[in-house]
């Protein structure tokens, strides 16, 4: 058997005009701040990423850059600052903070309304009780990708790799929400491979470098790679080994050009989310 490739682009491609086109319909521009304390090259790089794809789609965006000495409090007073500006509908603040700057504390101060990221406490609790409002865009951009595969969740047998706040936790929740049999692997599970085979559909978001193998996969599974690893040699490779693996599975992302662009995408689609439930519309 030889995978499908799920094209991640071209589903976020098209997530993005459909958002692009609902702003267009619109008689105001959504506003998006994101924050970027101190000079990480590597969230540099995805702030820029993440204010061209706004600016695309005629989101209002800027970039909130801080020092990476300033103090948590004047971090605080900015953030409260943007949840009483009605032009900001959204509010992302770039992960990581400096080591001095408690995360928590950081983002419990956004408003839940105007939290795209979906990480406040009141938008993980909504998600993990079942009715969610705000949901991380990683784990919302992998959902997106599988209804646009048509794949039938209800009743699937799906594994998750990881169990992070940022993407197993959240993904759980909703693919239990869609009626999927869901189990929750991690660094302490006994047999990953096992746990692996039984499969229909596998996530892994572990940050392992080809950590799953070719002969983990349930034949025919669908296969999703969330993982973003660069090795010593300068390539870029998932968390699961491709090539092994696309000769058992039925579906599979590559990377990149898989969850990475689904991310973007679905930040745009929570600035709209929000944007839209603070007008009441
Ligand atoms: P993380 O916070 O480091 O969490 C990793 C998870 O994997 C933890 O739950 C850990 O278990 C588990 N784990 C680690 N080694 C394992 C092993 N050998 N066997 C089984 N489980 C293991 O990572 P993350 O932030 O979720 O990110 C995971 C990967 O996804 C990274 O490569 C990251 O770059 C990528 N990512 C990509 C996107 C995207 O847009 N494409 C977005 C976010 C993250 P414990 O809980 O027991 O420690």
């Amino acid at each position: 058997m030889t995978a499908r490739i799920i094209d991640g682009k071209a589903i976020a491609a098209s997530l993005r005009a459909d958002v692009t086109q609902r702003i267009a319909a619109l008689d105001f521009r959504p506003g998006l701040t994101v924050v970027l304390v101190g000079d990480d090259p590597a969230s540099s790089v995805y702030v820029r990423t993440k204010d061209r794809a706004a600016n695309q789609a005629g989101i209002d965006v800027a970039t909130l850059r801080l020092s990476a000495d300033t103090p948590e409090a004047a971090v605080l007073a900015e953030i409260a600052r943007l949840n009483a500006d009605p032009a900001v509908d959204g509010i992302l603040v770039q992960l990581p903070l400096p080591p001095h700057i408690r995360t928590p504390a950081v983002l419990e101060a956004v408003d839940p309304a105007k939290d795209v990221d979906g990480f406040h406490p009141l938008n993980v609790g909504r998600l993990a009780s079942g009715a969610p409002f705000l949901v991380p865009c990683t784990p919302l951009g992998i959902m997106r990708m599988l209804q646009a595969e048509g794949v039938a969740l209800s009743g699937m047998r799906a594994l998750i790799a990881g169990r992070s706040a940022i993407v197993g936790r959240p993904l759980l929740s909703l693919l239990l929400a869609a009626n999927a049999t869901v189990t929750a692997a991690h660094s302490r599970t006994r047999d990953l491979p096992a746990e692996c085979r039984r499969a229909e559909l596998l996530i892994a978001a572990v940050g392992r470098p080809e950590l799953v193998r070719g002969d983990w996969i349930h034949p025919g599974a669908v296969v999703i790679d969330v993982g973003i690893n660069r090795l010593p040699d300068g390539r870029l490779v998932g968390d699961v080994a491709f090539a092994e693996c696309a000769t058992v599975a039925g579906a599979m992302t590559p990377v990149p050009g898989g969850v990475g662009p689904m991310t973007i995408a679905c930040l745009l689609e929570n600035t709209l989310t929000a944007a839209l439930r603070r007008r009441g519309l």
